[in-house]
């Protein structure tokens, strides 16, 4: 059984599913423990190392952890219900997961060992920031960066890998044999140097899944592919058609994401705005651009081509409705341009455009004074004359 990975969505055609968290207690007195018996699948459904939620886990409850990678056992020491462990989960999904700026949880963590940051990025919006250190398993991520990372924290893993055969020479043993099941993470220990060097092992072995999986992950894009060399008209036919089916099944108010999704996979984003514009705006667009602000933002956010077919699309609506729009264009600019939808110099640039183009009469209407160079005097001028 699945849920949703950010919970607080309630839409059940939510993308992004994880299995729901199976925990099993073991042994008693002392030695009792809460063995989470998927948490590679639940880790791999929100794109993070097993060992990150696990030592959240740890960290929150005040209890030690345990990982024992070649078997797939991540333990919290104590014994813990499955049902709070999985509330636990969205505190860390929250704070190491979802993208600050839009929700996605399609993010990246980027470790800079040298500066001791932990930079995120979302594929979806593009939004790039910084994880507050504070928590406590921060400092864990420092010192047990994701794979995939960029090459900095990747040659400090080499690095530690050559120390770990070295040691291993040293001790006698066989890389990964003793001393590596169950390894034993005592929270105090995580600033000691020995901890660090067990921990090599198992990162070489991460990383290794990793690699399968995003093997795997491949394959499936080849399925994926048929779509892609279609031409373009008939993937912007398919990406329309998908739109028109949300919107049509009443469920499009939670689908921003499945939309960007759609478009990223038929590789017509930029192209989006002008095709939403299409099936989400008529005369009462000033109530539109509020309601599906979410939508476009996933396509206009940082993204200067997908405002131009925004703008594109706009101009449609208006040619549509002129009657009823073509008074508001300059408030429907400003309401465009309030929701972070349209950056300055697009407006601008389309304002030029506007002029030199036959479409004078809407020019005439709107009244641009483009008389200074600055963008700015598009936008004042467009709030001043939109009283009329
Ligand atoms: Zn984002």
């Amino acid at each position: 059984m699945s849920v949703n990975v950010n919970r607080s969505v309630s839409d059940q055609f939510y993308r992004y599913k994880m299995p729901r968290l199976i925990a099993k207690v073991e042994g008693k007195g002392n030695g009792i423990k809460t063995v989470i018996v998927n948490m590679v699948d639940v880790a791999k459904a929100l794109n993070r190392p097993p060992t990150y939620p696990t030592k959240f886990f740890g960290c929150e409850l005040g209890a030690q952890t345990q990982f024992d990678t070649k078997n797939d056992r991540y333990i919290v020491n104590g014994s813990h219900e499955a049902n709070k462990l999985q509330d636990m989960l969205d505190g860390f999904i929250r704070k190491f997961v979802l993208c600050t700026e839009c929700d996605n949880p399609e993010t990246d963590l980027h470790v800079n060992p040298k500066k001791q940051t932990i930079g995120t990025s979302c594929k979806a919006c593009g939004n790039r920031g910084m994880l507050d250190t504070r928590h406590k398993l921060c400092t864990f991520i420092l010192k047990n960066p994701p794979e995939s990372n960029d090459s900095g924290s990747a040659s400090v893993k080499k690095e530690k890998e050559k120390k770990n055969r070295k040691k291993d020479k040293e001790n006698g043993s066989g890389s990964g044999e003793a001393g590596n099941h169950d390894n034993f993470d005592a929270p105090q220990a995580v600033d000691g140097d020995d901890d660090d060097e067990d921990w090599a092992e198992e990162t070489t072995e991460e990383a290794q899944r990793r690699r399968m999986e995003e093997i795997s992950d491949h394959a499936k894009n080849l399925t994926l592919s048929e779509d892609l060399e279609k031409p373009l008209e008939e993937r912007v036919n398919l990406f329309y058609n998908f739109v028109k089916q949300k919107k049509e099944s009443g469920t499009i108010d939670g689908a921003d994401k499945e939309i960007l999704a759609e478009a990223e996979r038929l590789d017509v984003k930029a192209m989006g705005p002008l095709i939403l514009s299409e099936l989400l705006f008529n005369e009462n667009i000033r109530d539109q651009i509020k309601k599906y602000k979410r939508h476009f933002l996933r396509f206009c956010h940082n993204n200067k081509k997908a405002q131009k077919y925004l703008m594109g699309g706009f101009e449609c609506v208006v040619k549509l409705h002129q009657v009823q729009l073509l008074p508001r264009v300059p408030i429907i600019l400003k309401d465009l341009y309030d929701a972070d939808l349209l950056e300055e110099d697009v407006i601008f640039a389309w304002a030029e455009k506007v002029r030199e183009e036959t479409f004078n009469q809407l020019h005439l209407r709107i009244g641009l004074k483009i008389s200074s160079a600055s963008p700015h005097t598009v936008i004042s001028s467009v709030s001043f004359s939109a009283d009329f």
